[in-house]
């Protein structure tokens, strides 16, 4: 619909999803999930995400966050058909998952595994939760062979140090509500993954504020990063 004429005299005041450079695939399923226009931070986060940048989004609970950083991943990983069931990760010639995304509970690993799900079906995009409180063995099969690991910092160590994860082949690492892991304390996990995570990635950090230790933390582990900030209310 870009080159509809009529539209382009519209002020560009709020954009669509299809202005930010989505997959038809992408668009559809965003059609089916009801959402008709991209939050604040999904307008500003998505373009340079998609182009490879890394992004810090810092915007408050609600604002849609998930999309943000989920979208990107699937367009980068989900190119054509969904993946053969015997055909593992390692297609593109390193072992283990192209992504992962680290979020500081269970509950929120689960619900953001539910939307990788919703938004990448039919893509090949495999999604598997690494969380604790449920047995190592599946996990670590999944770790060998989906495309994208949901996980809490905790049992992903555990992971690392029974050498049932390999990250050499990430491609892209997000940090969701990076503020609650450092405050929940989970700083020396994050640190033992990302000694364990290729230097040369795509880093998308999301958080409720950029206060004190998350810059920090921003400052030491992202490149060149886009900053994108949506106030409270009032946007
Ligand atoms: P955050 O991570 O910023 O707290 P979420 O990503 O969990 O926010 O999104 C909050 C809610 O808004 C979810 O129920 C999600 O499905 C919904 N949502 C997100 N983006 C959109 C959108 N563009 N249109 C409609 N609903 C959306
Ligand atoms: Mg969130």
């Amino acid at each position: 619909m870009r080159g509809d004429g009529r539209k382009a005299m519209v002020p560009r005041l709020s954009p669509t999803f299809a202005d930010l450079n989505l997959s038809e695939k992408t668009l559809q399923a965003l059609e089916r999930a009801g959402f008709e226009h991209p939050t604040p931070i999904q307008a500003q986060a998505i373009p340079p995400a998609l182009g490879g940048r890394d992004v810090i989004g810092a915007a408050a609970t609600g604002t849609g966050k998930t999309a943000a950083f989920l979208l990107p991943i699937i367009e980068r990983l989900g190119g054509g058909a969904p993946a053969p069931k015997d055909r593992p990760a390692a297609a593109h010639g390193k072992p283990g998952p192209r992504a992962l995304v680290l979020a500081p509970t269970r509950e929120l690993a689960v619900q953001i595994a539910g939307e990788l799900d919703r938004f990448g079906r039919g893509r090949h995009v495999r999604g598997a939760l690494v969380i604790g409180g449920v047995g190592m063995g599946a996990q670590s099969a999944a770790l060998r062979d989906h495309e994208v690991i949901v996980a809490t910092p905790g049992r992903l160590v555990d992971h690392l140090q029974q050498g049932t994860a390999r990250l050499d082949g990430l491609e892209v690492l997000v940090l969701d509500e990076a503020d609650r892991m450092l405050d929940m304390g989970f700083a020396p996990q994050l640190k033992r993954i990302l000694a364990r995570v290729p230097k040369v990635r795509q880093t998308l950090l999301f958080s409720a504020t950029m206060a004190g230790e998350v810059a920090e933390f921003a400052r030491a582990h992202l490149r060149d990063p886009v900053r994108v900030e949506v106030a409270r209310s009032g946007t």
